[in-house]
């Protein structure tokens, strides 16, 4: 053993974040503090996990010890709880790095949700037990902390000590200490003098019972008088028939294999018997998940090969669902397959395809009798369904048809279903605007011919909108189209209010007004024309035919990877003030370059772009506005 005990205990201060954290557990005034059991159990429980997965390779490093388990220990005479496990342990770095910094991305949101908010008040403490923030939580109970670990394997031990204000020390353990410990880590909480009611077993079994009754090992409790034992189910809940299974059950499930605290909005519980035999338990949240825009778009499906855990990256449902939560347990994969090859594994593969699958019929059935549920899930997670659409060719039709939309004829959610059925005489193409805003949307000159026919608009504002309609995608033949692309042609439609048709006005003299404005705008615009698809406004901004449309060309251009192509002005030959300017003599050159600069900004600003030469917009009306007085 090469340990100093005669080293001085260097304290190190916390990374920053941990020390705000902690600030925060030691005075909390959150009531439901007995959430911190849950964090350590479910520490003590990753780490046989852990334990478990190494050894199955290395079947040296269970030894004797065999029987992974979970001890609680009230110690009524120093008023400490004592939480033990003989997982895989923590050697002296890990200690330092895993107690000291904040990895998890639920305490890093729960952190940045409560930066504003007043750091103690009622508020920030009721988002601690939203979003559970692990470890750091013993000290809304304890006074201090001590964790004395044991890396599986090695000879010797280390203490982590802490009283949550002043930073913490990592030393060397006593000999007695490394002999009491054979491997694992022990965690004792000096208790607060109003958290004494932590000592009790009936409050630690109650507690232990509704938060981690499934944990799949063992959780003894070794009471103040009489015989240890164990007080939970540790049963694996996803093997039971689902009769058995109560919903507060798989919501417990939920909130320990999802790490949060809200409720499924659906449970998804089957054994698949046949080619290959796993049982499933999955769970859509009702709430985003905190990693859920994450860059590297992971899903959280635990993998486990007949009640061992292997992995929660096995990509066992595509990034358009990594919502999703959950566990699979197979019987069939072999459990020494190594966790990179798990991928390319063949019967992962199937695995994947079928849970893919069975995942979109649960939706569909959803859908089907729940709508209001639907919508609301809709809302927290359609915007990821809907990068399905874009990236999985083979169902898209079904994806598709899953998709809720916003629509000009409407406040609610429509289906594609019901827009195909709301479908006007003669409309032959599925009409869509994208953007930033439904408002904004709402308020488009574009919308003017579609409103004047009764044609219904779907209007889209996630960012993956854009890219998905513009990959080619139809609804039983029926293309999509931009409404800001291209010519867009409403006249076969019948208006809606036959008895005021639009007056008719010269197309010839509107025609060569364009003309001129095309001159005087140059290189900024690739064409002037006369509208069909105007009815009210003056002018709007299109994209030009073959290219992405104004709210896809936007997108790009964040990314600067835009196509570059300059946007069609149009016309309304019908607007009173550009037939007063078809029907006015000639005027100088200067006068119709003003105009025409007018008009094209004042198309931008309807499609909510910022204009590059404001000063210059105010100083071209001045001009005009001073002629008019
Ligand atoms: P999380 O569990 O989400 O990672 P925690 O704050 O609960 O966050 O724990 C931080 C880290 O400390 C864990 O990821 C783990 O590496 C380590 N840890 C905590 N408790 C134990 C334990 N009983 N045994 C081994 N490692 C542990
Ligand atoms: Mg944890």
């Amino acid at each position: 053993m090469t340990t100093d005990q005669t080293s001085p205990e260097t304290k190190q201060s916390f990374q920053a974040e941990v020390g705000r954290l902690l600030h925060l557990m030691v005075h909390s005034v959150y009531t439901d503090k007995e959430i911190f059991l849950r964090e350590l159990i479910s520490n003590a429980s990753d780490a046989c996990d852990k334990l478990r997965y190494e050894s199955i390779a290395n079947s040296a490093l269970l030894g004797p010890d065999e029987r992974l388990a979970i001890t609680i220990r009230p110690e009524e005479a120093t008023g400490s709880l004592v939480i033990s496990d003989n997982g895989i342990g923590m050697d002296k770095d890990e200690l330092t790095g895993n107690l000291g910094t904040i990895a998890r991305s639920g305490t890093r949101a729960f952190l940045d949700k409560i930066k504003d908010a007043q750091a103690n008040d009622g508020k920030g403490a009721a988002l601690i037990g939203q979003f559970g923030v692990g470890f750091y939580s013993a000290f809304m109970v304890a006074s201090e902390i001590e964790v004395i670990s044991r890396k599986a394997g090695a000879s010797e031990a280390f203490v982590w000590r802490s009283n949550g204000e002043s930073g913490f020390t990592v030393t060397p353990a006593t000999p007695e200490q490394t002999q009491s410990l054979a491997r694992g880590t022990q965690i004792r909480l000096k208790l607060k003098d109003d958290c004494k009611q932590f000592l009790e077993d009936d409050t630690i079994e109650r507690i232990v019972r509704t938060y981690s009754d499934h944990i799949l090992f063992p959780v003894d409790l070794v009471p103040t008088e009489g015989e240890t034992r164990q007080i939970n189910t540790a049963g694996a809940l996803w093997q039971r028939p689902k009769s058995e299974v109560t919903p507060e059950q798989y919501k417990e499930v939920y909130q320990t294999v999802s790490g949060s605290y809200d409720a499924p909005r659906l449970t998804i519980h089957y054994k698949a018997e046949g080619r290959q035999a796993y049982a499933v338990l999955l769970f859509i949240p009702e709430r985003k998940p905190f990693d859920l825009y994450d860059p590297a778009r992971k899903g959280r499906v635990k993998l486990y090969v007949r009640r061992v855990f292997i992995t929660d990256d096995a990509g066992l449902l595509p990034s358009y669902l990594r919502f999703v939560r959950g566990v699979v347990d197979s019987e069939d994969v072999p459990l020494n397959i190594s966790r990179e090859m798990l991928q390319n594994n063949p019967l992962v593969s199937q695995i994947r395809k079928a849970l893919t699958t069975r995942v979109l019929t649960e939706l569909e059935g959803y859908a089907g009798k729940a709508a209001e549920g639907y919508e609301a899930l809709w809302d927290a997670f359609g915007a990821v369904i809907k990068e399905g659409l874009y990236e999985d060719f083979e169902r898209r039709d079904q994806l598709l048809s899953l998709a809720r939309f916003h629509s000009s004829t409407t406040s609610g959610w429509r289906s594609i279903a019901q827009y195909a059925e709301a479908m006007r005489e003669n409309q032959t193409e599925i009409y869509y605007l994208t953007g930033d805003s439904l408002e904004r949307l709402n308020a488009s000159p574009q919308l003017e011919a579609a409103r004047a026919r009764g044609v219904e608009v779907l209007l889209m504002t996630d960012p993956i909108d854009a890219f998905w309609v513009a990959a080619g995608a139809d609804y039983k033949g029926k293309p999509f189209k931009s409404l800001t692309q291209g010519d867009v042609d409403l006249s076969l439609v019948p208006l809606v209010d036959e008895a005021s048709p639009p007056a008719e006005q010269n197309q010839d003299d509107a025609a060569s007004l364009a003309e001129k404005f095309k001159q005087a705008l140059g290189a900024d615009v690739s064409d002037v024309r006369v509208s069909k698809r105007l009815v009210t406004s003056a002018v709007c901004l299109v994209a030009p035919g073959g290219g992405p449309d104004l709210g896809l060309d936007k997108l790009l251009a964040r990314q600067d990877r835009s196509f570059g192509t300059k946007p069609v002005l149009e016309i309304n030959a019908n607007h009173p003030l550009i037939s007063a300017l078809t029907k006015r003599g000639p005027a100088g050159e200067d006068d119709v370059a003003d105009l025409a600069r007018l008009l094209f900004d004042q198309a931008k600003i309807l499609d909510g772009e910022t204009l590059p030469d404001a000063a210059k917009f105010a100083e071209t009306m001045n001009k005009l506005m001073l002629r008019g007085l």
